[in-house]
């Protein structure tokens, strides 16, 4: 019996890193699965605890080896997840959750038909680009392309199984935690024979 695949996705300001991160922090079950990426460490990022950072030639070496289970180009820079963790992990029975966008999970869920997928949006894009311009990361080409890159997420995103509207941190990490637990006590005869 392996553990379940989580794969959460929404438009960078979202609130996706803040939640995710307020999850792990209270569910020793659940791991989650460090990236490899091609863009620079954002301030307070650090390799291999938010993403491993590699170079593009690093990058397109491993995938073309076969050790990214999945991989997409995002704002223009690279992202994969590395297949070695991930199997190991849900082998194990661990519960893992991955940060991802909407075309990784597309991925995802032909490989891992029962992963489920969680959309996490913005109450709307006006907020959307407020966060974005608070949290003052990205120069304005940046910033411009996540809000494209924002509405393009959300008009493919409706066949995720689950959508949080981010309108407040405290209840959407709740709602998260929802899920997690609701997925864990699905009916599975094989434990029911041992009870
Ligand atoms: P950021 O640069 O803001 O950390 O992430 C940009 C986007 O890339 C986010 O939507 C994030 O979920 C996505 N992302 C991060 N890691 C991966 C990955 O391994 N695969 C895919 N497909 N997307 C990823």
């Amino acid at each position: 019996m392996g553990g379940i695949l989580f794969v959460v996705s929404a438009p960078s300001g979202a609130g996706k890193s803040t939640l995710g991160a307020e999850l792990l922090k209270t569910d020793p079950n659940l791991v989650y699965s460090v990236s490899l990426t091609t863009r620079s460490p954002r301030r307070g990022e650090s390799h291999g605890k938010d993403y491993f950072f590699v170079a593009e030639d690093e990058f397109l070496k491993r995938r073309k080896k076969g050790d990214l289970i999945e991989s997409a180009l995002v704002h223009g820079f690279w992202y994969g997840t590395p297949q070695d963790q991930l199997e190991k992990l849900l082998r194990e029975g661990r519960d893992v959750l991955l940060d991802i966008d909407v075309q990784g999970g597309r991925q995802i869920k032909k490989l891992f038909p029962s992963a489920v997928l969680i959309f996490i949006a913005p109450p709307s894009i006006t907020e959307l680009e407020h966060r974005l311009r608070t949290r003052s990361q990205d120069d304005e080409a940046a910033i411009q392309k996540r809000l494209d890159n924002a509405r393009n997420e959300i008009a493919q995103a409706g066949d995720y199984e689950y959508l949080i509207l981010n309108r407040d941190i405290g209840e959407s990490v709740q709602k998260l935690r929802s899920i997690v637990w609701a997925e864990r006590s699905k009916m599975d005869p094989e434990v029911l024979k041992g009870v």
